[in-house]
């Protein structure tokens, strides 16, 4: 069952007997605790703890069975009932099944025993204590997951627009809509609010979102597509409102359990958001609260990890929609959606995972204002230059904690011993840190210094109290450093003492009774015994008291043993009390130092990224980009793109290239033979743009870039079959959305447009959009092209320049020189790139010999000898395209015949074979 589906209801056939979900079931007091926690949360999968495993049952545990590859059994339910399904988990192990189940689009809910089974009376209370959804479920396991994980929010100003999906969208008067989102493992919370559904979709992608809620009535099938299976939760408007979050906080005063963000924060934040400019303040504060709320249904508390929030206008950053983002293979590559190979796995070198988090986020959010990225490259310049620095700090930050998700779980009171070793580590390490950023030059790193806190106090008392391998669970106990507490100290001495005295006294009880299997035991139930084996009772002395038989053995306990048992188990649980008492207190003081504790977490995380930025740019040598706010400069010497350069066969050399776009040029035309590397100089313009504005260096011996606002790439031809659309729609859909969206300071690169329909069609199309770029926005452009048709743009329009990527012909065969020259390319060399690839050797002869005679009787005189008929109708229809005079049509029945043979052929559906038949028969005709 996945988000949203209602679990059928159940029927009752007799008093004690129901038919639920299809199985007739005896109802027992459990029983009812289970239906009971089910009727609650319909729409999840319930855990319902028993003993010492989650068991489900029913149809959650089909479902279960299925997504974790669990056996499936079933439990009889006594008289009348049948037997239903049931799959459990052992509880130990939970963690690995929520995560399996969450992947695939799971809601977990999770029942709980709510007291100790040995001390209850009668039947053990249950009830929900955790709902865990893929956006909210954290993997802190050490080596797991370092990503952020969000949850968001959206609200609605015009909930119509979503008719428009398949449609691009000119950015409209008001906001579409607004977006909230959490990240839970870091209580980092961003909103923002979206003009239109590719900027919704650019902004889900670029935060990762794992979830959304969404401010609807009903089910929304133009939603769900627009996803692309990211799950939705649907609540009414009202779950929205301040008010609601409001009321939830008198509710829980009431009852006292929940740790609170106070109510004057919330307020604050309410006010931050107005204050944010934002045209629609209140959508967005709407769409926080929407998440506060959805979280509190998930017994999520109301919830003090979030310590700020970061309310932004997407204008601020560089904007880069959905399609550009997968097309340039940011986060993940097209092909197997893996990090290795994509421009994050290459600049990815951070050694922390807040770190690691950051530099995901500078790369989804390349900065536009001038000021910020040269502070960043200052930064990444610096450290670059001073390798010892650098070194160091890396070293340093290594060594440390992930204390964003190590507050967080402070605030949330979630901490446990062996992590607040870790974070007073963390936190002895910060001094250093300080001083290596003290000596530094730039603004960025000197700030650094004075920003950290190095929070002595609390990190002494954390070391003077714990060991530094205390656990992380907090029923083990004598995780203190001796000298810590008096008092501790006195219980753990007598306990530790009775012990020996344990010890001394089954020694002595021994030698007195001659008894040598004499064991003095402990047992929950029954205290301390001692225990005598049948064979030996008749040695048993008088003074014993017998207290239990067994088969084997009796038990028996001495006045002197129970006194003494009396004063250890007193010892005991004192002991534990205080143990607990001081951990409280370790805990009381960390939580009020959180605040400083998430700013120390912000500035090892960005010291980590510049550090990270300048170690790439080190090994990969990389240049400081010159970037410009007054003019739209593009210009690059000796540019590579920083993925395809590193994964080039042994042996293949990146050929470096410039790319200059100017008054002359704004528009280049690329052309050359496939492979030649046409898809990847333009991909590598808009890399480069991106990594320049995220604050990183850049692949190129120099690059000087006039701030881009945003950039967009149409790549290749994918098909896009979730949406049920072709590929030329989803082409041209992209298409629409740069032509209504791009600006004179975008950046858009184009590759291959028009391709996916009829040669005419498609040339025509690509020669209008092209033209359109050029004059009406006057965006820069970098147009990768097939059409040869299309160069002729740069004879009518002044800022139109060909360039094209050299190759050499040795042979038959082709040499790819990958440089960028200017001017056309003068041929396509298909048959020899055909040749590369391994069509037979019979075939390329024959093509060779075809194209031979085309070149000869047509290609030459395609313009000027209108007496060659056959090339002149096609001629006539290609140069129509571009307005010139249309040629006379020949009046030869034979000609004729040809030509409507010709006209009528499908390109598309011919296969080369074919059109090489087809060839064979025209010239075979007209040598007759
Ligand atoms: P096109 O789009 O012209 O068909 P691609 O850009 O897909 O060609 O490039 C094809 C292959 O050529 C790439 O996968 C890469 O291996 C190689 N290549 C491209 N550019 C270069 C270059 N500048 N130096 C070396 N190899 C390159
Ligand atoms: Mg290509």
């Amino acid at each position: 069952m996945q988000f949203g589906e209602e679990m059928p209801e159940l029927t009752w056939i007799q008093p004690g007997l129901i038919v639920y979900q299809g199985y007739k079931a005896k109802v027992t007091p459990m029983f009812e605790q289970y239906l009971d926690a089910k009727k609650q949360n319909p729409t999840a999968l319930l855990f319902f703890r028993n003993g010492d495993f989650y068991e489900t049952f029913f149809n959650d545990a089909k479902l279960l069975s299925q997504a974790c590859d669990l056996i499936l059994t079933s439990r009889n339910k006594g008289k009348d009932g049948e037997d239903i399904p049931m799959a459990g988990v052992p509880y130990r192990t939970i963690n690995e099944y929520l995560f399996q189940l969450v992947e695939q689009g799971f809601k977990v809910a999770i029942c709980d025993q709510l007291e100790d089974p040995a001390q209850a009376v009668g039947i053990v209370k249950r009830g929900i204590t955790q709902i865990v959804t893929p956006g909210t479920l954290c993997d802190d396991r050490p080596g797991y997951d370092k990503n952020a994980r969000f949850l968001s929010a959206v609200v609605w100003h015009d909930i119509s627009r979503l008719k428009t999906v398949k449609k691009a969208e000119n950015a409209g008067e008001m906001p579409l809509c607004s977006l909230a989102s959490i990240d839970m493992s870091t209580g980092y919370c961003t909103m923002t609010e979206l003009r239109t559904l590719q900027a919704l979709q650019s902004e889900l992608l670029r935060l990762n979102v794992r979830e959304l809620l969404s401010h609807h009535t009903a089910q929304d099938e133009a939603l769900e597509n627009l996803l692309h299976g990211i799950p939705i939760t649907y609540r009414e408007r009202d779950a929205f409102a301040q008010q609601t979050v409001l009321d939830h906080w008198m509710d829980d005063e009431n009852e006292g359990n929940y740790a609170f963000m106070s109510k004057e924060k919330f307020l604050s934040f309410i006010d931050l958001i107005d204050q944010a400019h934002f045209e629609m303040p209140s959508l967005v504060s709407e769409a926080f609260c929407g998440l506060l709320v959805y979280l509190r249904e998930l017994h999520f508390p109301l919830t003090d990890n979030i310590q700020q929030i970061y309310p932004y206008r997407a204008e601020s950053y560089m904007q880069i929609d959905a399609a550009t983002f997968q097309n340039l293979e940011i986060y993940s590559t097209l092909r197997g959606n893996q990090k290795n190979g994509s421009l994050l796995g290459e600049l990815d070198d951070t050694v922390t995972g807040p770190g690691s988090r950051l530099l995901q986020n500078w790369l989804a959010y390349p900065l536009k204002d001038i000021k910020q990225i040269r502070a960043r490259h200052d930064a990444v310049e610096e450290l670059l230059g001073n390798f010892e620095c650098r070194d160091d700090l890396r070293k340093l930050l290594k060594d440390t904690a992930d204390l964003e998700r190590l507050s967080t779980k402070i605030a949330n009171d979630k901490i446990v011993p062996s992590e607040l070793v870790r974070m007073q580590k963390t936190l002895q390490i910060i001094p250093s840190i300080i001083e290596r950023c003290n000596a530094c030059q730039s603004a960025y790193l000197k700030r650094s210094a004075t920003q950290l806190n190095a929070l002595e106090k609390l990190a002494q008392t954390i070391d003077s109290a714990l060991i530094p391998t205390a656990p992380s669970n907090l029923n083990d106990t004598n995780f203190y450093k001796p000298g810590y507490d008096a008092k501790l100290d006195e219980y753990r001495e007598i306990s530790e003492n009775g012990q020996q005295w344990l010890l001394n006294y089954e020694v002595r009880q021994k030698q007195e009774t001659g008894i040598n299997s004499l064991k003095v035991k402990f047992q929950r139930n029954f205290g301390y015994f001692i225990e005598v084996t049948k064979s030996n009772l008749s040695l048993v002395p008088k003074t014993y008291v017998r207290s239990q038989t067994l088969v084997n053995c009796e038990r028996f306990y001495t006045p002197e043993l129970k006194e003494y048992e009396e004063e250890l188990l007193n010892a005991e649980t004192q002991r534990s009390t205080r143990e607990l008492e001081l951990f409280n207190e370790l805990k009381r003081l960390a939580a009020a130092q959180i605040t400083p504790l998430v700013k120390n977490a912000r500035i090892l995380a960005h010291l980590d990224v510049l550090s990270s930025l300048a170690h790439t740019a080190h090994h990969r040598n990389y240049v400081r980009p010159t970037l410009d706010d007054s003019s739209l400069a593009f210009n690059l010497k000796g540019a590579r793109h920083p993925v395809v350069e590193r994964f080039l066969p042994k042996g293949e050399r990146f050929v470096p290239n410039d790319i200059k776009l100017d008054d002359d040029g704004r528009l280049l035309i690329i052309t050359g033979p496939n492979m030649a590397g046409k898809s990847t100089i333009i991909r590598q313009a808009a890399i480069i743009a991106l990594m320049a504005q995220m604050g990183s260096f850049v692949p190129a011996e120099s690059a000087v870039i006039g701030i881009v606002d945003r950039i967009f790439s149409r790549v290749g031809a994918s098909d896009n079959l979730a949406l049920g659309q072709s590929t030329f729609m989803v082409e041209m859909t992209e298409t629409a959305n740069i032509l209504s969206n791009a600006t004179d300071k975008s950046l858009v690169i184009l590759d291959e447009i028009g391709r996916g329909t009829s040669t005419y069609d498609g040339l025509s199309l690509a020669w209008a959009i092209a033209e359109y770029l050029h004059t009406r926005i006057g965006a820069r452009a970098l147009f990768a092209t097939h059409y040869h048709e299309l160069t002729e743009l740069a004879n009518v329009l002044k800022g139109v320049r060909n360039v094209s990527i050299a190759v050499k012909e040795y042979k038959k065969d082709i040499i790819f020189l990958r440089k960028l020259v200017d001017g056309a390319a003068n041929r396509s060399y298909g048959i020899q790139v055909a040749r590369l690839a391994g069509i037979p050797n019979e075939v390329l002869e024959r093509a060779e010999q075809i194209l031979e005679t085309l070149e000869q009787n047509g290609h030459q005189e395609f313009v000027q000898t209108p007496e060659k008929p056959v090339v002149q109708q096609v001629t006539h229809q290609q140069r129509n395209l571009f307005g010139d005079e249309p040629a006379p049509v020949t009046s030869d029945p034979r000609m004729q015949e040809l030509i409507h043979e010709l006209q009528n052929l499908s390109l598309d559906a011919t296969t080369p074979i074919q059109a090489l038949n087809w060839l064979y028969k025209w010239q075979k005709k007209l040598r007759r």
